[in-house]
């Protein structure tokens, strides 16, 4: 068989180990996992309720276009339903770009370490791959610049950034986008923008009708608590939006899915609550570090990356034993780091202290 030789060199993703492993190897009782930045508080009361209703309806085939769901997103977000497209996650919507405008005469830029799906996607389709080091964390805007050449088709920003937690702000980032050539399509990321509290932090979607080639990538995964639905959208140029979306599977995102987003939307308050416990969250992580001296990113997302200056497997492997599921960050090009996600107040203390045990 002849796959395509780009494949033979990736790894398929890598995902957290699941809890009922862990109980099992370690017989454990408990399992946290604080390891893919799901929501600690679940979802709505709202969008299980509309799952629940939707259930009539499994032996048809969901809208294809997103119909309900479009109209409602667009009505919330203020923009026009043409300018949204729908993913089985916002991952799927990497790869909708990644399809649509990649191939082997063309190259991507990206920071590094980021959200490993651009270069992943980037790679299946023979582009070259342009990554450009973090500098204390952040993005290095100026040097992402520079890679941008007439074969540039992708510059992906990832804000806040995962793994790193950190943002740009609205000067940064609206001088990055006026400086990039318009014939290159700027992806920004924004996964974790309903847990931001970051005053400049910029509200994107007010550049769309001045920038055409924006493009704006959100999730219900994140602070919607629906990650177990996949669905994500992008927001950008209706034209661009036209030209990309027969890239796109005729039902990536289920009926249920469609109803539980939906549902979801009505519920601004529990969005509100999960951002307000998440900054109390991150506060007991950050005074956990200053009072150990452990070296730590401030971030606008629900998790944090904290250096424990030895091999994190190391570390990943004690809290492991302990009933906490973490990411070792020498996955993510961070070897002496972990990845936590905010838990709740409960998981949080029990994992400080469990992690005070070992450092100590
Ligand atoms: C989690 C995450 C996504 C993907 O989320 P989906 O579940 O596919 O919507 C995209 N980008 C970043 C930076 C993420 O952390």
């Amino acid at each position: 068989m002849h796959v395509k030789e780009q494949l033979l060199n990736l790894k398929p993703y890598q995902p957290g180990k699941p809890i009922e492993e862990v109980k099992k190897e370690f017989n454990l009782s408990k399992v946290v996992k604080l390891a893919s930045n799901e929501n600690p508080y679940g979802c709505s009361p709202k969008a299980k309720q509309a799952i629940v209703d939707e259930l009539e309806q499994l032996a048809i085939y969901p809208d294809g276009y997103s119909a309900l769901l479009r109209t409602k997103l667009a009505d919330h977000l203020g923009v026009k339903e043409e300018q949204l497209i729908f993913g089985n996650g916002s991952d799927e919507i990497v790869q909708i770009i990644c399809r649509a405008l990649l191939n082997q005469e063309t190259n991507t830029v990206m920071a590094a370490p980021t959200f490993p799906q651009y270069k992943h996607n980037a790679v299946i389709e023979g582009a070259q791959i342009r990554e450009v080091p973090l500098v204390e964390g952040h993005h290095d805007l100026d040097a992402m610049l520079k890679q941008i050449d007439e074969k540039t088709t992708v510059v992906w920003v990832c804000t806040p950034n995962n793994p790193t937690g950190t943002y740009i702000n609205r000067e940064n980032l609206l001088d990055f986008i006026n400086k990039v050539p318009k014939h290159v399509l700027i992806v920004v990321d924004e996964a974790y923008f309903e847990y931001v509290v970051a005053d400049d932090y910029p509200q994107t979607i007010e550049w769309l009708n001045d920038y055409p080639n924006l493009m704006i990538l959100r999730t219900f995964s994140k602070a919607y608590g629906l990650a177990a639905l996949r669905v994500g959208y992008g927001i950008g140029n209706t034209e661009l939006i036209r030209k990309i979306e027969p890239a796109r599977e005729p039902f990536n995102t289920s009926r249920v899915a469609q109803a539980a987003a939906i549902a979801a939307l009505d519920d601004g308050e529990f969005v509100a609550e999960c951002r307000e416990m998440n900054k109390k969250g991150l506060k007991q992580f950050y005074d956990f570090c200053e009072e150990l001296g452990l070296e730590y990113y401030q971030s606008e997302g629900n998790f944090i990356l904290i250096n424990f200056n030895r091999d994190s497997d190391e570390v990943f492997q004690a809290l492991l034993k302990k009933g906490y599921i973490v990411r070792s960050g020498n996955a993510l090009g961070f070897p002496t780091h972990l990845r936590i996600t905010v838990g709740n107040t409960q998981q949080n203390e029990e994992i400080i202290e469990a992690l005070k045990d070992f450092v100590q």
